[in-house]
Order: C-alpha cells, then sequence, then structure tokens
C-alpha cells in the first residue's frame, strides 16, 4: 500500500512536471517557447500570454529584464503551477557613430510630426496578436555578412548619448537580398519613415515580429503571407545610416528582444553567402 502511493506520488508529480516544457534562452532579450496542456492559461510575470488551442506559447525576455521571472499556469482542471525563472543579465558595449547627418541625430522641429507618425505606425504593425505559430519553424538569418552593430549596445551618435540600439546590424552590399527568417505576415511595408528608411515588419503570430531597416527596396506589400527563407526586400542604406547595412529586430508584444539569439552562429562557408 504504502509503495502504491510512493509510486502515485511519482507519476503525480512527473504528470505535473509534463505540464509545463519550456526551452529557449533565459537571458535578457532572449525567447522562450513553451508548450502546456491545451486549455491552459498561462501568465508571464502578471502579463496573460497568449497560448495557442493546443497549448503552445512564447514569452520574451527584455533589455533590463530582473533576475527572477514568474510563469504561472492554470490547468483546465483548475490546479495551478508556478514556475520560477532565472534570467541571466547581459553586459552591454557602448558604441560611437560618427559622422550622420546632424539632423537625422537631433531632428528639427518640423520633422517632429513625421516621426511620431512613424513611431504610431510601426507600434500599430507590431500590434498584431493572433494565433498563427510560423515561429515553430525556426528561424534563419535573414542576409549573412559582417556583424557591424549588436542588440543593447548603448549608442552614442555623433558624440550624443541617445537610445541602446535594439537590432543586430549585419553589413552588405546595397540591393542584396534580404529573407524572411521564418514565414509571416506583412504587416507594414513603408518606402521611407524619418530614421529607419524603407521598413518592413512582419509577424510570425503571437504577437512576435520581425522588423527590417534601412532597406533599398521593398519586395512585398503589407498583407502579404510570405515564407521562410523568401526574398522580401533588398538591403540598403535609406534613413539614418552610415553605410549599406541590414538591422533586424524582434519585438515581443511590447519587449524588444535579440534576434541574434534566435539564430545562433552565422555560417559563412559557402562561398555564395559572402555576396
Ligand atoms: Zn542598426
Amino acid at each position: 500500500m504504502r509503495i502504491f502511493v510512493l509510486l502515485l506520488l511519482v507519476l503525480g508529480s512527473q504528470a505535473c512536471y509534463a505540464a509545463l516544457e519550456l526551452e529557449g534562452r533565459f537571458i535578457q532579450g532572449g525567447l522562450v517557447f513553451g508548450k502546456t496542456m491545451p486549455g491552459a492559461e498561462v501568465l508571464h510575470d502578471g502579463d496573460e500570454v497568449p497560448v495557442s488551442p493546443d497549448g503552445y506559447f512564447v514569452i520574451g525576455f527584455a533589455r533590463e529584464a530582473p533576475q527572477n521571472s514568474e510563469l504561472m499556469i492554470h490547468l483546465p482542471g483548475g490546479t495551478e503551477e508556478t514556475r520560477k525563472l532565472k534570467i541571466t543579465s547581459r553586459d552591454y558595449d557602448i558604441q560611437r557613430i560618427d559622422g550622420l547627418p546632424e539632423r537625422k541625430v537631433t531632428p528639427r522641429r518640423e520633422d517632429q510630426a513625421r516621426i511620431e507618425a512613424d513611431r504610431v505606425a510601426v507600434k500599430k504593425a507590431r500590434a498584431r496578436v493572433d494565433q498563427r505559430m510560423d515561429f515553430l519553424q525556426g528561424f534563419d538569418w535573414p542576409a549573412k555578412g559582417k556583424i557591424t552593430g549588436v542588440y543593447g549596445s548603448q549608442r552614442i551618435l555623433n558624440g550624443k548619448p541617445k537610445w541602446p540600439h535594439y537590432g543586430v546590424d549585419i553589413a552588405g552590399p546595397v540591393g542584396k537580398p534580404v529573407h524572411a527568417p521564418a514565414a509571416g505576415i506583412v504587416t507594414l511595408a513603408h518606402p521611407d519613415l524619418f530614421y529607419s528608411g524603407a521598413t518592413l515588419i512582419m509577424d510570425h503570430g503571437h504577437g512576435l515580429s520581425s522588423t527590417f531597416l534601412h532597406l533599398h527596396k521593398i519586395l512585398v506589400k503589407e498583407g502579404q503571407r510570405v515564407e521562410k527563407g523568401q526574398v522580401v526586400a533588398e538591403l540598403g542604406a535609406s534613413g539614418r545610416s552610415t553605410g549599406p547595412h541590414l538591422d533586424w529586430r524582434m519585438n515581443l508584444r511590447g519587449k524588444r528582444v535579440d534576434p541574434q539569439l534566435l539564430v545562433g552562429p552565422m555560417k559563412l562557408s559557402k562561398p555564395e553567402n559572402r555576396k
């Protein structure tokens, strides 16, 4: 009898454990993909997390995310499980960039209305939250080349401290093809934003989006579905930029996360990747 009870306890705790699987980077700027029971509700640090009907969800950690984070799962039967998450802190670089057009660092008064309209359009394009799970297929580098800027670095532009940089910058020639890192739906295809020039935003589901800045040309339209690997744009130097590069950013429901953590090291072994 005692053995039976013990067995039940062990099985019980295992069943409980199986109700939550997490995989990803528990680090500032990281994304973690989760799977729980169908019908479960998930809260991350008190915020409701969208969960697909079969139990998939994604959570993220901002640049300055505190060390302690908490996931609360309400299972359909009424059981509740709390998982404490330890988030690794990062040190960020300081990056100085000089030689930018002064107007793009300290905009004129007449630029303000345009900057504000751009901000609203970008916010709207990143606000989509739906049940698609294009993120489940994983992410590839949208273009390969020298990395000239990373997530989180403190920027000093023409000598003035500015917002941190939230993207990964990949240098390359103007016109180089830019691929969709995962499938998605295009939510913004703007030919000329004040700071970021030709800008493309695609949504990968559950409020996770990719933004490409400083493009030369955009080859897709708003509302269009794109497949992973599809050429969606050409790399450029539009907007506030000192040279041609692709700036790739990722956002998850209002949090800025680090795309580089999703794709891993860039492999440049094949000659065609060096183009
Ligand atoms: Zn950049």
